[in-house]
């Protein structure tokens, strides 16, 4: 004999209830076959909505009720041919009757109380199974309907009542032992009591009614008919690569579902566990789909973990005070108020100095709870000997379960990094005795996110979710969102990684697209975005709460710079291409450093230094690994090295500066590059990152530049470089006649850094350095004589574009 138990969605119109009519067909061999059915999709809700309407006097009800009434004659008179139909519809008609009577009774009581909420919601499943069993019979499935009232008995907790195994059992073993080999058809959820009151199971309890019948009846199978393949690594609403679960066991299932897998209602697993039936979870819609087997036999092969639940609607209750210090019988003090007062406890931790009790419970319990363990400890309360209880709302609990947990050390060192790398704060963790399940306690607003990170760190080896969000899409910004749109497809098969851009903006719009804006028509749908303003764009990243959020900068701005200690904060990682935080004074830099460390999360600027050139990446592994800096010769300005290369005396050296500018070599501000400013900042940063406090200030800066070309505008810049040609001659003079090249130098030596124009002759690293090229030489401990170099085109957008890529990369891949 088999039992087979198909859901809300499963039933919920003609369309689908054929489906299960052929699902039935084809499994049904001239067997003792027993379904059990839920209510129509949606049908206990709206019962329960309408008969809290009529308790709170909203009239509305009535109109609620026609709605319902509507809903099953439709499904009726699609189902079945008009010959066979008005039996059917006028059991609807007498039923919706009795529901409007009773409901109008509590519209004028003004009052629902749990036993009269039973009697409505029952009517749910009491229509749907007789109007199935009636299309069954009119499809040629022979079938007899029962009540499951009279089989399943239980106490008189309305609303989730006890079973009655013993009564039941045999009632059931009765029952269907006297009824002979057939098909037949039982509404789930619904039960009674000694007085034959109307009781139900809980919400989602025709599981329960089906494991039930199929335990007392030693069912070879009980397959629950749903509308998703099984259960998932974890809640497909949540996250967008969940993996259908083959096999799980009886005590997997059991945690699962008691930590919010809706597809099976928790008490289910304990009486068909207790007679080893198999379950078996089936998706009504994909029936070929090969679903989940839930068996006795513990998987051994396979990840530690076996999916991943959340429930929310949690708080946590604290019990704490220096008069627990020691002393037996305070926990079982608590846990016997909050039994007697029937509350359900979720997840219990208990500090090691015996200081607290923490217990997690529902929300709905909250006030109840207070009241209760305030009153079991008032003589201790009011001695100061321990404290009012203590109460935390809006929390949720998101759980990993997994049989192999044990066998696999280090699952919650992972787990807690994942989650603290994302910055989702932990108020509470519990490790079951079993070591089948560790939880921890979140904030609700967390818990998309927490799912998400965790499931990517436990099953999607194949797609890391990186998300990030770009302010600057001029030269360098456009170029990256080039790259990133080509090197797709390469990041998703040799990196695992699938890289969202959710946000961008440029200095007048900004766009926003959770699944990540289509980068071949960014341009166009920017146009057409907000008006941008930074600081609801970064309210906005906060917001959206996603995992492996990173924010990049592309700007050259103070303003934008300003906003990445409060990103920081949130654990959101911050690619800088602007130069302007890591050159800002000593104190704000290394606060930055400091903030990306506490909140687990990377404050990365290789391009301030070279472009692409992994100069600051090179610097930071040659620290790492032991080595230590002495001295750094740098020419750093892409800028000035294509200057001096391109000036001979033939053109102004205006143009030629002009031309680097046009050939987007200089900062926004050429001013910058030309002043040695620039050279300046990147040595600072360079010789802070090799540990040097350092300010600007602390810089020598031999300029080259004549005062007067420094003032007003970038207009005026030009014009009166023009006329200091003669200046720009002779210092090119100077050097050819002594048969040397003209190259800006930086460089860092016991403490102290200095940038200037230096004469570099033919034997020297630095002569043969062409175009817009960098070169930084390293000397360190390890490369005391010959130093390391790093060498390469220090400017231009493609370049930088790709050092910004890299930098991206390192974020997502830590
Ligand atoms: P039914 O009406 O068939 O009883 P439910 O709505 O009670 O169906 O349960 C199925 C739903 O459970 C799925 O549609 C899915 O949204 C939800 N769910 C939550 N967690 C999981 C999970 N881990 N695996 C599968 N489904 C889950
Ligand atoms: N119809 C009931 C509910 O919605 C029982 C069930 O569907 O399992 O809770
Ligand atoms: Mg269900």
């Amino acid at each position: 004999m088999k039992v087979l138990k198909f859901g809300g969605s499963s039933v919920a119109n003609a369309e689908n209830i054929t489906k299960v009519a052929e699902i039935i067909r084809e499994s049904y061999f001239d067997d003792q076959t027993i379904i059990v059915v839920s209510a129509l999709g949606g049908i206990t809700d709206a019962l329960i909505t309408s008969a809290t309407m009529a308790a709170t006097g909203d009239e509305a009800y009535k109109q609620s009720l026609q709605e319902i009434e509507k809903k099953h004659i439709d499904v009726v008179k699609e189902l079945l041919p008009v010959t066979n139909q008005s039996a059917v519809l006028s059991m609807v008609k007498k039923m919706c009757n009795e529901i409007e009577d009773i409901c109008n009774g509590i519209f004028l009581l003004g009052e629902l109380s749990p036993r009269t909420k039973d009697r409505i919601v029952a009517y749910g499943e009491l229509l749907s199974s007789q109007i199935i069993s009636a299309a069954f019979k009119s499809k040629g499935l022979e079938n007899e309907w029962k009540d499951s009232r009279e089989l399943i008995v239980t106490d008189s907790g309305f609303g989730k009542a006890i079973v009655d195994f013993n009564l039941t059992n045999n009632k059931i073993v009765n029952y269907f032992s006297a009824a002979g080999k057939k098909l037949f058809l039982l509404p789930g959820f619904i039960s009674s009591n000694a007085e034959r009151h109307t009781t139900t199971l809980g919400r989602g309890g025709s599981d329960y009614t089906g494991a039930i019948i199929a335990a007392a009846m030693d069912a070879e199978i009980f397959e629950i008919w749903t509308d998703v393949s099984g259960m998932m690594t974890a809640d497909p609403r949540l996250v967008s690569n969940p993996k259908q679960i083959p096999v799980l066991s009886y005590q997997e299932a059991m945690e699962l579902s008691h930590f919010g897998a809706k597809v099976i209602y928790p008490p289910t697993i304990q009486p068909v566990m207790s007679k080893r039936i198999p379950v078996w979870i089936k998706n009504t819609f994909l029936p070929a789909d090969a679903g989940t087997h839930v068996q006795h036999e513990v998987l051994k092969e396979g990840s530690a973990i076996r999916g991943i639940s959340s429930i929310n609607n949690i708080v946590l209750i604290s019990l704490e005070g220096s008069g627990m210090v020691g002393i037996p019988g305070f926990s079982k003090r608590l846990f016997e108020a909050l039994a007697q007062a029937s509350i359900n406890v979720i997840l219990i931790t208990q500090s090691s100095s015996e200081h607290s009790i923490t217990v997690g419970i529902e929300e709905a319990n909250m006030q109840k709870a207070k009241e209760v363990v305030d009153a079991a400890f008032e003589y201790e309360i009011s001695g100061s000997k321990v404290e009012p209880l203590r109460i935390e709302k809006n929390l949720s609990i998101v759980a990993l379960v997994g049989d192999n947990m044990r066998s696999h050390p280090g699952v919650s060192g992972k787990m807690f990094h994942a989650l603290g790398r994302n910055g989702v704060n932990i108020r509470a963790i519990a490790q079951g005795s079993s070591e089948r399940n560790i939880s921890a306690v979140i904030a609700t607003e967390d818990v998309r996110k927490a799912i998400n990170t965790l499931h990517e760190e436990f099953f999607e080896t194949t797609n890391k979710q990186v998300n990030l969000f770009i302010i600057g899409l001029g030269n360098v910004g456009g170029k990256l969102l080039l790259q990133l749109q080509k090197q797709n497809k390469y990041l998703q098969e040799n990196l695992r990684m699938q890289v969202n851009v959710v946000g961008i903006a440029n200095s007048k719009k900004m766009l926003f697209n959770d699944e990540g804006v289509d980068l071949r028509s960014w341009k166009e749908q920017l146009e057409n975005g907000e008006p941008m303003d930074p600081h609801v764009f970064t309210d906005k990243i906060i917001a959206k709460n996603l995992r492996n959020s990173v924010f990049v900068d592309i700007t050259a701005n103070d303003d934008i710079a300003q906003l990445y200690s409060k990103l920081l904060q949130k654990s959101i990682s911050v690619v800088a291409c602007n130069k302007v935080a890591a050159s800002s004074e000593y104190a704000n830099y290394k606060s930055l450093k400091e903030l990306a460390k506490e909140f687990n999360c990377q404050f990365l600027f290789e391009t301030n230094v070279g472009a692409g050139l992994p100069v600051i990446g090179t610097l930071n592994d040659l620290l790492r690994s032991g080595d230590k800096i002495n001295k750094i010769e740098a020419v750093l300005s892409g800028t000035l090295n294509f200057v001096f290369n391109n000036y001979n005396g033939d053109r102004l050296f205006a143009d030629v500066v002009k031309q680097a500018q046009d050939e987007g070599y200089t900062e926004p501000d050429p001013r910058l590059d030309l002043s040695g400013k620039d050279v300046m900042r990147k040595i600072m940063i360079l010789a802070r990152e090799a540990g040097e406090k350092l300010e600007m200030d602390e810089i020598e800066n031999r300029s080259f530049m004549p005062e007067s070309c420094m003032k007003g505008s970038v207009d005026d810049f030009y014009k009166s470089m023009a006329k200091e040609e003669q200046h720009f001659k002779q210092i090119y003079a100077n050097a050819a006649d002594a048969g040397m090249k003209l190259k800006f130098v930086a460089s860092f030596n016991n403490g102290k850094a200095s940038v200037g124009l230096q004469h570099i002759d033919p034997k020297h690293d630095f002569y043969h350095l062409y175009g817009k090229d960098n070169v930084v030489l390293f000397y360190t401990d390890r490369y005391p004589e010959q130093p390391l170099v790093v060498k390469g085109a220090g400017a231009g957008a493609e370049v930088t574009a790709s050092g910004v890529f890299a930098d991206i990369i390192r974020v997502a891949g830590n």
